[in-house]
């Protein structure tokens, strides 16, 4: 439909206006007045006002939605940052994993070789012809082997709480072992030479014949003149020279409780208040004193009292 305003009478001032729809249709011819005019320039100007009203609508509803879009690039922003922080916050989690899982492995090690080290000390305890003063005992409490990957971090966890004690007990531990070492040190438990046989025993003989009971209170070992002889532990020389039927002697104090005697020897190599080490060489074989040949007489005193040498001596070689 077209609509076209044609001026007609500049003078009367009349409009007529032709209205058709398409190019056969009749045209309809419409006079327009003042009041019409009128009329029209209103129906523009409330069609105007209308349009207005809908911009000024379409201008709001857009400002809304600007301002929505607004909000939700700031949650999004939001999430953003929270992904961020949950992610930094995961990866953190991650490292102290597997720096847990490195502590675990490590500790884990640090107890098997402990545990080796124990059931080692333990060996030696039990070998161990007398009752050291040290206690070996101690053990560290050691996780279950059938274990499932779901409960790794729950053991992880544990193993973590249980990190400060096991440390402190394998401290302790260690330092008992060192204080062990230390103790084995002054125990003499090495051979006074390294060749030689035994000819006579320790201990309480009775002869049958002449009714006589004798008490040896050492251990002979024969072999050839000036054969090595060897401090059996750490100690300090508390006797060297003669010493009637013992001949040449030396007598070795090892701390408070042992103490060593080798005598008929040939020569002594150390003086009174010498100290000694395990395996050094204090003196040579030989036949001095009360001797029917050359060997070594050896005594060793626990507590003041006589032991038998051949378990000492013996020790390292169980
Ligand atoms: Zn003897």
């Amino acid at each position: 439909m077209g609509c076209t305003l044609k001026n007609h009478n500049k003078k009367h001032r009349t409009w007529n206006v032709i209205l058709f729809s398409g190019a056969r249709s009749s045209v309809k011819k419409i006079k327009i007045t003042k009041k019409t005019k009128l009329l029209f320039y209103m129906i523009i100007l409330i069609n105007v006002m209308i349009l207005l009203s809908i911009a000024n609508y379409v201008m709001y509803k857009f400002e809304e939605k600007v301002m929505e879009q607004e909000v939700l690039n700031k949650e999004i922003e939001k999430r953003d940052l929270v992904v961020k922080e949950v992610k930094s916050e995961m990866e953190g989690m991650e490292q102290e994993y597997l720096r847990l899982q490195e502590d675990a492995i490590e500790v884990q090690r640090s107890i098997e070789e402990f545990k080796a080290f124990e059931e080692l000390l333990n060996d030696i305890e039990l070998d161990l012809p007398i009752d050291p003063t040290i206690d070996g005992s101690g053990g560290v409490e050691v996780l279950g082997e059938d274990v499932r990957e779901g409960d790794i971090s729950e053991r992880l966890i544990e193993l973590r709480s249980q990190l400060p004690n096991m440390i402190s007990e394998f401290e302790m531990t260690v330092e008992k072992l060192l204080a062990y070492e230390a103790e084995l040190r002054t125990i003499p438990t090495i051979m006074p030479s390294k060749t030689g046989r035994i000819t006579s025993e320790f201990g309480t003989r009775y002869d049958p014949f002449t009714g006589i009971t004798s008490f040896h209170s050492g251990i002979d070992i024969a072999s050839s003149l000036n054969t090595p002889i060897y401090a059996t532990a750490d100690g300090i020389v508390t006797f060297a020279g003669w010493d009637g039927p013992y001949g040449q002697t030396v007598i070795i104090e090892h701390g408070n409780t042992y103490e060593t005697l080798y005598a008929h020897l040939n020569h002594t190599d150390v003086q009174v208040g010498e100290s000694v080490k395990k395996g050094d060489k204090i003196g040579g074989m030989g036949t001095t004193g009360r001797s029917t040949g050359i060997h070594l007489h050896y005594e060793i005193k626990r507590n003041g009292e006589y032991v038998n040498p051949y378990i000492y001596m013996t020790f390292h070689e169980r």
